[in-house]
């Protein structure tokens, strides 16, 4: 398997409903998203995907994200935007958008939310 990787950083708000203690309150975070894709082959040039493509990709995502308060975006109006479901969204998104790229020859593995530095959650599928 062949593995490729791109990292993005963004802004946005949030609060942990539910949560007992101070992430509870609005506050923000410099967040990094790592997006790592896997596949068997390369293309007619030997990529696994252009990284150029893929942080077009997570760029776009990343737009709807940054400088917002997520907690007022759907899905977490309902989801609560903590590092685990933020990495899920990346996945589901990019997932998609992947698809139409590569037409299934290219998966997402995993992605990994940066809350800070030496905070992350990670989200895959078998
Ligand atoms: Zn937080």
């Amino acid at each position: 398997m062949f593995q490729v990787s791109v990292e993005e950083t963004f802004s946005s708000g949030h609060a942990l409903r539910g949560y007992k203690g101070k992430c509870e309150n609005v506050h923000g975070h410099n967040y990094r998203v790592q997006v790592s894709l896997e596949g068997p082959e390369l293309d007619n040039i030997g990529l696994l995907v252009d990284f150029t493509r893929l942080k077009q990709i997570v760029r776009a995502i990343i737009q709807r994200l940054d400088h917002q308060f997520i907690n007022d975006l759907e899905p977490f109006t309902t989801v609560n935007p903590s590092a685990e479901n933020l990495a899920k969204y990346f996945y589901d998104e990019a997932s998609e958008k992947l698809d139409s790229v590569t037409r299934g020859r290219v998966r997402v593995k995993n992605v990994t939310v940066f809350e800070t530095d030496t905070t992350t959650a990670t989200y895959s599928e078998p």
